[in-house]
């Protein structure tokens, strides 16, 4: 196994058989500023990101596909609630 010096942020886990199942919908453009608390490694095609605005926080899914990136975010939750559910999606149990 060769180590990738190069991955400093987490990798998120294979998604469990009885994952819990996020509400991924395309984005809306808000007038709050959002700023990232914490993403996952972009060495993958799929790059998460945990983000926080307004007081609520959500987690951004952004897929690149062929140049043009699909991005979906979750609905809106309290930061402490977004931050468990950041923690199920790194560990597999949240997809
Ligand atoms: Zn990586």
């Amino acid at each position: 196994m060769i180590a990738l010096d190069e991955c400093v942020s987490p990798h998120v886990a294979m998604a469990q058989r009885d994952h819990i199942q996020l509400d991924w919908r395309v984005p809306y453009r808000t007038l709050e500023r959002v700023r990232p608390m914490a993403w996952t490694c972009v060495c993958r095609a799929t790059v998460y990101e945990l983000c926080q605005g307004g007081g609520q926080a959500f987690i951004r899914r952004t897929v690149q596909l062929d140049g043009t990136p699909e991005v979906r975010e979750t609905p809106r939750w309290p930061v402490n609630e977004a931050r468990v559910i950041w923690a199920a999606l790194l560990s597999g149990k949240a997809r």
